[in-house]
């Protein structure tokens, strides 16, 4: 391919960048100034006219999703295929690296992933085994403390145990769980970085091995980065390599999780002859989005500072909505969706629904549900998390290694077959004193004859299943396998029998992880490894990520943070309010609100032709029932760039754009009463409908009293009035 072909589509500074002589380069630019785009042009400039071969550069970015996508255009503009070369995740790559080194790195063949839950129940069990009360020592906190140690590259031989008894005992607990998931084959997502450096770190062969393999490193996101990563690239990069790091300070928004801004100013000191390049072109968004975003972000003081801008119009004003309520917000947005897709000629995927925490997907989710249109969910629905989807990764993660005592736990009762948590304690017992995993302990008491007849038994049927699965672990038929586990365990008839109501989705489910499975063996092929452990490894880095499924052209859902590095015409950027965004965990602390800002800005940069601000005046969140006030990010942005979309009042009828109480849970059908109807009861006086449930004589709809709150009335008795309608302001 021609070098104009790569240079053509860029500006002059993107084109100084991608075409820039072997050497440390830094590009530092704001949102949607194609920083990722001149990455991926920079690596098939080096391939295609620099001729550096394709295995010899590493490029890493921060998800999943954004590491199938650069691997796409890259492929896309090479037009052939690049197996060999490593592009993923930090996670992704370090667990190749450890996959091809498992024996100098002193694991297992088929060491296995714990992900975040896995961790928090392996936590668990070692607090119960060391006899300490999860009151005193929280799980979650020692999850923490454990992470935060091993980003920071500390084992527990090197942290100071004199400090004080509560040190000491947590550094204690750190000790045990070590040893625990080290018997069980296991590591941890830390682990996964954290033993990479320690092997390139003891090992000069290998790591002189990949500084000569590896003459391009290239890192997209490079704000986010945490202190680990940073010595692991510049490992790799040592004296000779090339490091191209892109990224944006106003963009840090992992500093939570341990990520260093300061990384960037370190980059220019590490590597003093680094170039630095600046973009300052937006093309991503209209002018209006743009001036707002940098409205907003002009609010932080600790910034490097930049400018952006665009040749594009001005485009739409901003708009917001003042929400009555949660489910006044969702059924505004997606009414407003269905209005894009149905009459603007918007497909469904281009249209994102942002939010700021999880939890508050649901009602997105049943909004679109009832409106039929299809959505994806990203980092909340989270397949690989669902109790069936685990239940069968336990399976094959147990047949692949039988010493992996979380998955044991998890399954040797699944379904039932009378093992109870006596007989689980003898086990418990055994393996703690030999130092084994609990499936040696059932071994060594079923020989030993040890354990009550019943339950000897039951355990001697369970370990001659998983043994009998065990022979076709190496098939490379990972559907096959999955499949026929599923059954022969019994799983499927467990769920098919299930009262809870949910039998059958789990069912699908579980037909989806055999569909996930045989999707995978296509994509294997130029993986090292065995089939089965490579996928397990798979399911546990998606894990908290993305949806098994694709179904094509749904609306996205995602949190603010899994949306970074992504673009979608129309954005719906939703709950800010006080407590939620900026969240309440962050509002008082200066820096933490910073970071909450840069999330905002990150939002709204999203945006390509249209965004949408909302909030409600109420919300129930976490069962409680709130009255925040808008967001104080909403009174950042220019006034003149928004306009207000009115609610209430009779205009919003029949108008599909504006959102319409339709068939909702405050029909019209319910005596006449609507979401933030006003009305007058005898005794609480005047008030706002707030939502409404079930239908006909139970019919229940809550009300907010200006003077006594809100409160629920069974509507046939409620005695309440319409009050006359004021436009709301
Ligand atoms: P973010 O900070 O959000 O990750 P970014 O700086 O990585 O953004 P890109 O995603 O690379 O920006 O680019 C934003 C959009 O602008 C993309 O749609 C990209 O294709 C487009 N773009 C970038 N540079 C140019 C250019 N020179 N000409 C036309 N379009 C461009
Ligand atoms: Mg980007």
């Amino acid at each position: 391919m021609d070098a104009s072909l790569i240079l053509d589509p860029l500006n002059d500074a993107q084109r100084t960048a991608v075409s820039a002589q072997a050497g440390n380069l830094l590009i530092l630019a704001g949102a949607g100034s194609g920083k990722t785009r001149v990455l991926v042009h920079r690596v098939a400039w080096l391939i295609q006219v620099e001729r550096v071969p394709a295995w010899g550069v590493l490029a890493v970015t921060f998800t999943n999703k954004a590491a199938r996508e650069m691997r796409r255009r890259i492929e896309e503009m090479l037009g052939i295929p690049i197996g060999g070369m490593w592009v993923g995740t930090f996670h992704g790559l370090a667990h190749r690296f450890l996959r091809a080194h498992w024996q100098d790195a002193g694991l297992s063949q088929q060491f296995q992933i714990l992900d975040a839950d896995d961790q928090f129940r392996l936590v668990k069990r070692v607090l119960k085994a060391m006899e300490l009360d999860e009151a005193r020592w929280p799980p979650r906190q020692i999850q923490g403390f454990i992470n935060k140690q091993k980003d920071a590259g500390l084992r527990p031989q090197h942290l100071d145990t004199g400090v004080d008894f509560f040190t000491e005992k947590m550094i204690g607990i750190y000790r045990e769980y070590e040893s625990a998931r080290a018997r069980g084959g296991l590591l941890d997502f830390a682990d996964l970085l954290l033993c990479s450096l320690e092997l390139l770190r003891t090992r000069p062969d290998i790591l002189q091995h990949y500084q000569r393999r590896f003459q391009h490193i290239l890192i997209d996101e490079f704000q986010d980065t945490n202190a680990i990563q940073y010595a692991w690239l510049r490992l790799i990069a040592g004296q000779e390599g090339s490091l191209f790091a892109v990224g944006d300070d106003d963009q840090s928004i992992y500093g939570w999780r341990g990520a260093r801004v300061e990384n960037i100013q370190s980059f220019q000191q590490d590597y003093p002859d680094t170039q630095v390049v600046r973009l300052e072109q937006n093309y991503r968004s209209t002018g209006n989005i743009l001036t707002a975003a940098n409205a907003l972000i002009a609010n932080n003081p600790s910034r490097l500072g930049k400018n952006l801008w665009t040749e594009d119009s001005d485009g739409e004003p901003i708009r917001r909505y003042a929400a009555f309520n949660e489910v006044d917000e969702a059924r505004f947005v997606v009414e407003r969706i269905r209005h894009f897709v149905e009459h603007e000629g918007y497909r469904r995927d281009e249209c994102a629904i942002l939010y700021r925490t999880t939890a508050q997907s649901r009602l997105f989710e049943e909004s679109l549900l009832q409106a039929r249109i299809p959505y994806r969910v990203y980092g909340g629905l989270r397949f690989f998390e669902r109790a069936e989807i685990r239940d069968a990764l336990a399976y094959l993660r147990l047949v692949g290694n039988p010493d992996d005592d979380g998955a044991f736990e998890r399954v040797v009762n699944t379904p039932t077959r009378g093992i109870g948590e006596r007989t689980l304690e003898l086990l418990r017992g055994r393996a703690r004193q030999s130092g084994i995993s609990l499936w040696q302990a059932a071994l060594d008491l079923i020989e030993a004859g040890e354990l009550p007849p019943r339950a000897g038994g039951a355990i001697q049927r369970f370990v001659a299943l998983i043994r009998e699965q065990g022979r076709s672990s190496l098939d490379p038929d990972l559907a096959g396998i999955t499949r026929r586990l599923i059954e022969a365990v019994g799983l499927a008839e467990f769920y098919r029998k299930n009262k809870d109501g949910k039998g059958q989705d789990r069912i699908e489910n579980l037909d989806q992880l055999v569909d996930t499975a045989a999707r995978f063996e296509l994509e294997l092929e130029d993986e090292e490894g065995d089939p089965l452990g490579t996928f397990l490894a798979h399911a546990a880095l998606e894990a908290g990520e993305t949806q098994g499924e694709d179904l094509g052209d749904g609306v996205q859902l995602m949190t603010l943070h899994s949306a970074k590095g992504l673009e979608f015409p129309l954005v719906f950027l939703v709950g800010l309010e006080e407590g939620l965004f900026p969240h309440s965990l962050s509002a008082e602390d200066p820096v933490r609100l910073e970071e909450e800002r840069r999330l905002c800005y990150v939002g709204m940069t999203r945006a390509m032709q249209q965004l949408f601000v909302t909030h409600a005046e109420s919300r129930r969140l976490y069962g409680r029932e709130e009255y925040p006030s808008p967001s104080r990010f909403l009174s950042e942005f220019p006034p003149s760039l928004i306009e207000e979309v009115r609610g209430g009042g009779i205009a919003r009828r029949g108008n599909p754009a504006t959102g319409v109480w339709g068939s909702g849970s405050v029909g019209s059908g319910i005596e006449g009463f609507r979401l933030g109807q006003r009305v007058r009861h005898p005794k609480f006086g005047e008030g706002v409908v707030l939502r409404s449930e079930g239908e006909g004589s139970s019919a229940r709809i809550q009300v907010n009293f200006a003077g006594v709150g809100a409160k629920w009335l069974v509507l046939t008795y409620a005695r309440l009035e319409p009050v006359s309608e004021h436009p709301r302001t």
